[in-house]
């Protein structure tokens, strides 16, 4: 190929460039590529290069910044992004760079690069196709080796009016198979010795969810990845990069946790404590469940941390004040995880308006900050 392709990576974005590189080698295994982060990208990226983008919106200044510099230093370099706000605000971005990817990148890797070498691109924003089988593409990728959490489940049972996740991957919810999985394993297995299991998923109680939380293909999962690793790694589920939704907990959910793995803190997103606005956010669970979920996790000692978002659309002074009493109530047992409202471009409250934090709430939080019961920013 005459031209290289050099993939752009930094901490925000590497699990979707693991995933584009991993389905680059499978589109193209004879060809080479090149991978670069953002400190050395300019230096890094020449003439004729094809640059590879994938931003999430928090992270896009930096990406169209790049990118300009980028066509600056030489017009004969194709820069190319796709990623979450690529698939919210494509038109935004088609200045900034010669093509806008939205969707899954998957499929598309190898049409776009195949017109770009055939000199065939008449488009500056194309849609990517569904991938109808996640294990149809490596988690990690082989040549560049690069590992990390194995993305479980693409997709989402809930609707929250906040979240970009339903807009991204609708329809039904799409897994990868275990024995897939234990591939993945295996091989990270073989590179290093050891492997450390995480999972991508927004609710991982919701594996092969089947009108129910579906246990059997939970506890197939996790023992066939602990019969693999044995004491050379560690599993861990429901927690970081994943989260697990209140309505999935159960005692019999805890207890494979248990007995498979690893972590001993959860993570568990409420963002208000108010029922009403659960019910106005769409999320399945109520404040009941989550309290319950909380319970059961700290009967089996783990450490919890609730996501709170400080300022959303349509709270009230009665809301907050729930807000408030909730975290007076589980003062001392639970951590905070504090986060500022931010519309996200592809939500459904994109365009909301967020509302003032009470003085008293903001109070409550610097508080316990101090004692480290807090940590993010509420405004
Ligand atoms: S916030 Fe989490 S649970 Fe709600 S739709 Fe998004 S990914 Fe799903």
């Amino acid at each position: 190929m005459n031209r290289r392709t050099v993939f752009i990576k930094d901490p925000i974005n590497k699990h979707s460039i693991r995933v584009l590189m991993a389905a680059y080698e499978k589109a193209f295994p004879d060809d080479d590529y090149f991978v670069t982060d953002f400190k050395t990208a300019y230096d890094f990226v020449s003439d004729n290069d094809i640059a590879i983008f994938s931003s999430a919106s928090r992270s896009i200044d930096k990406n169209i910044e790049l990118s300009e510099a980028l066509k600056l230093k030489s017009k004969n370099i194709i820069s190319m992004i796709g990623g979450p706000h690529a698939s919210a605000r494509p038109k935004s971005l088609v200045e900034s760079f010669d093509i806008v990817a939205t969707g899954e990148g998957e499929l598309l890797i190898e049409k776009v690069i195949n017109d770009i070498h055939n000199d065939n691109i008449n488009y500056s924003i194309i849609d990517g196709e569904k991938v109808q089988n996640l294990d149809d593409f490596h988690v990690f990728p082989r040549k560049k080796v690069s590992l990390g959490p194995i993305e479980l489940i693409r997709g989402c049972i809930s609707k929250c009016t906040y979240c970009q996740t339903p807009k991204l991957f609708p329809g039904a919810l799409r897994y990868r198979s275990v024995d897939f999985i234990a591939n993945e394993i295996e091989f990270a297995l073989g590179r290093k010795g050891y492997a450390e299991a995480r999972f991508i998923a927004p609710d991982a109680s919701s594996y092969y969810y089947d009108k129910g939380v579906n246990l059997e293909a939970i506890e197939n999962l996790l023992s066939t990845v602990r019969g693999l690793i044995k004491d050379n790694g560690k599993i861990f589920f429901g927690t970081f990069p994943s989260e697990l939704d209140p309505a999935g907990v159960t005692k019999e959910l805890i207890d494979l946790m248990v007995r498979y793995c690893d972590n001993k803190l959860i993570v568990i997103g409420l963002q208000s404590a108010s029922d009403k606005m659960q019910r106005i956010m769409k999320r399945r669970s109520g404040i009941k469940e989550t309290e319950k979920a909380i319970e059961l996790f700290l009967d089996n000692k783990f450490e919890i941390v609730v996501d709170l978002i400080f300022g959303l659309p349509h709270e009230d002074e009665f809301t907050y004040q729930e807000t408030l009493k909730f975290i007076d109530k589980w003062y001392g047992k639970i951590t905070i995880h504090a986060h500022p409202y931010d519309p996200l471009p592809g939500s459904l409250w994109e365009n909301e308006i967020s509302t003032t934090v009470p003085e008293n709430l903001i109070k409550k939080m610097k508080s316990l900050q101090g004692i480290g019961k807090v940590f993010g920013n509420t405004v």
